[in-house]
């Protein structure tokens, strides 16, 4: 193609609204423009990557013999009411209303919808397993829809459902999909980390996040560097630094002390002069609607995520400041389990077996010495904390690290959480009806893209990998007036496309340095610039991700560049047979 007749809006300078790097580029290489906050479209060169994203992702769910279908994108209320999840997916869901006032609303994903096919046409376990896919826009109201196409509110995503008639087929079904994710993302050119996560909101229980390490990410990784263990914080698990003194011995009761206005761990501390690892952190958490008493070493934060799972709850939060008064009797700050009667009381393991501990009394202004976990208080015991940087890793017990990640993808064994509740049955071996266990798998095209930013970009802008840039080389005459560059870049353009390479002309009449400079903020590859050294039949090949050039004879150019490609673009996987 020739540069001349596209339209690449490139920008000179930084759009402030843009933060993260991945975003800032996109606007700048004239890649996307948005539309409003979380929407954008996206013009030639975004739409030329994803479709080469797309094309990957495609291969690799052929090959592990996925069935591509296309569902439609705007659903009726029912699918979602059978699921229980047209409540629970709260404000992220787009709702609307048709002419006769029937609720429908934009897919956010589909478990729904396929199980709904499934049951309508599944019959007996001689059909199963199946696994059918689909790369498509789905719809997410985000609250904070931010750095560019990283959290926006309409993306395209790969999402696939499993059926198989029991667990083992599931881990089948399961195992596929981590391993066709795996060619995906390095194909895509990515550094990425499978990690076990937390299912959240989809129900089910075995799940891993595909995520790319990188500081624009939302997502903390907790990482263990001596055997290789890796996990999203909300799932991670520790073995707890020790405590920076050791309880003091005796036996002595609770005695109450007045810690006036001392209201935080640190204040507390402060004033007792203890550390905080003897101190009881106490949280009161409402579970759908029922409070709780959780307690934590007075260093370790509470992990949301993990109290969810424990307690099977839809919702967690911290208890209103009333509601703190009624259940325990005193205001945040003074609150501890000794004498709770009203709540359950839940302690992290870190407080098995440990004694002559501070915490509140229950009383404003007051905290109890001396207290002793499970003399003085009962409480189911569970991990309940955030694993920390330090902390033992629980395998290998070398210190766990932390890092900051963008999840691209996310694979989750659902279990019956779907197919029960939405009545899909099957006949099994012996002619007796079953429920076929599901799985879910999804990968975000515009988070590949935006990862594969977030990593490969330098002051010149992007440095996108072969496999996914929206052109593989440029051809760059330096002086469009001169017969004989004019000539040579077209006979090398030429030469390029035989050899089935995905080329693009630079023609502009613009200054070379602006050519240069656009060639290298949009991010492509490989470029071939024509210039003065022609007279002795040479050009330069210039790689954008060293920045180094080479010189190469013109007939030899268009060859060189393709031994490079083939060299930087790893295999498809073939297809299933
Ligand atoms: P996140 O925690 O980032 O909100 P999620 O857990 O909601 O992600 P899934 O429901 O598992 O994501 O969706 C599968 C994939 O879809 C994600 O791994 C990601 O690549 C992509 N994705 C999800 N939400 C968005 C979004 N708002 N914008 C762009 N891509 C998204
Ligand atoms: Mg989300």
């Amino acid at each position: 193609m020739r540069w001349s007749q596209l339209f690449i809006p490139t920008l000179r300078d930084t759009p402030a609204e843009a933060e993260v790097p991945s975003h800032q580029l996109l606007l700048r290489a004239g890649y996307i423009r948005q539309l409003a906050a979380g929407i954008y479209n996206y013009l030639f060169l975004a739409k030329r990557s994803l479709l080469k994203i797309e094309r990957i992702v495609r291969e690799e769910m052929d090959a592990i013999g996925a069935q591509e279908f296309e569902l439609s994108e705007l659903h009726p209320a029912e699918v979602w009411r059978e699921s229980g999840r047209w409540e629970k997916m709260g404000h992220d869901m787009f709702r609307l209303k048709d002419r006769w006032g029937r609720d429908l609303c934009l897919g956010m994903t589909e478990e729904e919808v396929m199980t709904s096919i499934a049951r309508g046409e599944l019959r007996s376990y001689k059909q199963l397993p199946q696994i059918w896919y689909q790369i498509q826009v789905k719809f997410r109201d985000e609250p904070r829809p931010t750095s560019g196409l990283m959290r926006v509110r309409r993306f395209t995503m790969k999402d696939s459902y499993s059926f198989d008639i029991d667990a083992e087929g599931l881990e089948i079904s399961y195992q596929k999909h981590y391993g066709a994710y795996c060619r995906i993302l390095s194909r895509a050119g990515l550094r990425y980390l499978p990690v076990e996560a937390h299912s959240g909101a989809m129900g089910g229980s075995k799940s891993h996040e595909f995520v790319v390490p990188s500081d624009a990410g939302e997502d903390l990784i907790v990482i263990c560097d001596g055997c290789g263990y890796a996990a999203n914080l909300e799932k991670a698990v520790s073995v707890a630094q020790p405590c920076a003194e050791d309880d003091p011995p005796g036996d002595a009761a609770p005695e109450e002390f007045a810690t006036p206005g001392k209201k935080t761990i640190a204040e507390v501390v402060e004033f007792d002069g203890l550390p905080e690892t003897s101190h009881i952190k106490s949280l009161v958490m409402v579970a759908d609607e029922k409070p709780v008493l959780v307690l934590l070493r007075g260093d370790h934060q509470l992990n949301e995520a993990k109290l969810t799972s424990l307690l099977g709850a839809a919702e967690v939060r911290p208890a209103h400041p009333e509601e703190v008064v009624e259940s325990a009797g005193a205001a945040i700050g003074s609150i501890g389990p000794v004498g709770v009667t009203k709540m359950e009381i839940i302690a992290d393991q870190a407080l098995e077996g440990r004694r002559n501990m501070v915490t509140g009394a229950n009383k404003d202004g007051r905290h109890l010495r001396n207290v002793a976990v499970g003399r003085d208080f009962e409480a189911r015991f569970a991990d309940l904390r955030d694993a920390g940087e330090g902390d033992g890793c629980v395998h290998c017990s070398k210190p766990l690290k932390l890092q900051k990640c963008i999840e691209v993808g996310h694979i989750f064994q659902l279990g019956y959480a779907y197919s029960e509740p939405m009545g899909l049955r099957v006949l099994d071996r012996n002619g007796k009806e079953v429920t076929p266990i599901m799985g879910s798998y999804g990968i975000g095209l515009e988070r590949i893209l935006s990862s594969a930013v977030e990593q490969n970009h330098d002051d010149a802008g992007i440095v996108l990998p072969v496999s996914i840039a929206p052109f593989e080389v440029v051809v760059t005459p330096v002086n469009l007036k001169d017969d004989s560059q004019r000539e040579a870049a077209e006979r090398i353009y030429r030469r390029c496309k035989e050899l089935g390479l995905d080329v693009l002309l630079d023609d502009r009449k613009e200054r070379a340095g602006v050519k240069f400079k656009d060639a290298e903020l949009i991010g492509i590859p490989f470029r071939i610039t024509v210039g003065k050294k022609l007279s002795g039949g040479m050009v330069e090949l210039a790689d954008r991700s060293t920045r180094l050039s080479t010189d190469v004879t013109l007939e030899e150019a268009a060859e060189k560049v393709q031994e490079r490609l083939q060299a930087a673009l790893p295999a498809a996987s073939t297809p299933a047979s």
